[in-house]
């Protein structure tokens, strides 16, 4: 199923008494998102990301804009109504209930047509235990099942009513690390298997890109970038999505550009033809440096650390806007870990340069 979101906008009374005013949670949000993939709604925490996913849901009413449903507009349906299952950080089941009871409990309360037998409720319970690998756990209650399971098990609710779109906000959020990794997994087989419809809402850069086949990032309730994991990752829009996504994060500089030469500290480390003369901030990759004896950009190196496939090299430079620049090396690079200082020249197409005031990418 598509899902289009037109102008979507939606405007809180401030939850600050004493400012009051407004906060505006999302702003002219449009976007389509074709049938059948897996969307990562990326950003920090307060950008938007679950007031849109609400909206999407029909929990929360636009306060301007509206949302298809493929050519249906459904911005006035109820959540009922809608065909959505939503699955949220704290699993929210039913602690009374089994956990066949809690994946049951959306089909009974179908009407007319779509009235179930008891029967047909089991199977189709059964059906989503199965695939999401809970079907051997349907009498325990969630008390006796660990987080993970749980997330399955409220993942196995949303799925149950065969929902048109699938609605995940933070979903690994409660899981400790390792169980993250591989529910995060499980959620991108489940997905494909079905070709449900998915938002997938996270500000963890990392889950977003690994599972996501589009991701949106979102900043004030500003869609600042929308594309594939990689393409965002290889051509960023501007400074604040260049910082987002990548770890170890982008190293950041105060540079500028004269001559069409771009400038870090005093020396000129690249040629930039094209661009005009002006401040500007630069970004760049970890693996966008090589070690080289001629290199323009000269650091105080301050560790090595050697970790099999990579070499890692931590230095520091005065024009570096972070304490530390962290760089990643292939480990067949030969590096005197003991030298005071090391050089670099850099790998043009992982060096981004941004407007110095509007941080705005500027192409070269
Ligand atoms: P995220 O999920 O990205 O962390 P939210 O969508 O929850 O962000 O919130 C976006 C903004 O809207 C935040 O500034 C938040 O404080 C505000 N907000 C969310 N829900 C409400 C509400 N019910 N009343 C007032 N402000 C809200
Ligand atoms: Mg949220």
């Amino acid at each position: 199923m598509k899902v289009e979101l037109r102008n979507l906008t939606k405007i809180f009374p401030s939850r600050n008494k004493k400012v009051g005013g407004e906060v505006i949670a999302v702003n002219d949000f449009t976007f389509t998102i074709p049938d059948g993939t897996l969307v990562g709604l990326l950003g920090p925490s307060g950008c938007g990301k679950s007031t849109t996913l609400y909206m999407i849901s029909g929990l929360q009413k636009p306060s301007s804009g509206q949302i298809f449903f493929g050519e249906e507009d459904v911005t006035e349906l109820s959540p009922e109504n809608r065909g959505v299952g939503l699955v949220f950080q704290n699993y929210a089941l039913y602690p009374h209930m089994t956990v066949k009871q809690n994946i049951m409990f959306p089909l009974q309360n179908l009407k007319g047509a779509d009235k179930l037998t008891k029967d047909q409720m089991l199977e189709r319970a059964l059906e989503a235990a199965k695939l999401v690998q809970i079907d051997d756990l349907m009498d325990r209650k969630p008390s006796e099942l660990s987080g993970g399971q749980q997330q399955r098990v409220a993942i196995a609710r949303a799925l149950v009513k065969m929902p048109r779109v699938l609605l995940l906000d933070e979903p690994l959020s409660n899981l400790d690390a390792r169980l993250r990794l591989q529910t995060r997994e499980e959620i991108r087989r489940i997905q494909k298997e079905t070709g449900i419809t998915t938002v997938f809402v996270t500000h963890d850069q990392e889950e977003a890109m690994s599972i996501s086949d589009m991701i949106v990032v979102m900043k004030t309730g500003i869609v600042q970038q929308v594309g594939k994991p990689q393409d965002i990752y290889d051509d960023p829009t501007n400074l604040f999505v260049a910082k987002f996504l990548g770890t170890p994060p982008i190293n950041v500089f105060k540079g500028n550009v004269a001559g069409g030469k771009l400038y870090i500290g005093g020396a000129a480390v690249l040629d930039v033809p094209g661009v005009s003369d002006r401040d500007v901030t630069v970004g760049i990759r970890p693996e966008g440096f090589n070690l080289d004896e001629n290199g323009a950009l000269v650091c105080e190196l301050s560790n090595v650390e050697v970790m099999g496939r990579d070499i890692s090299i931590v230095s520091k430079n005065e024009a570096s806007l972070n304490p530390v620049i962290r760089s990643i090396i292939n480990s067949d690079s030969k590096i005197d870990a003991t030298a005071k200082t090391v050089k670099y020249s850099l790998k043009p197409h992982k060096v981004f340069i941004f407007d110095a005031k509007t941080e705005e990418r500027i192409h070269f």
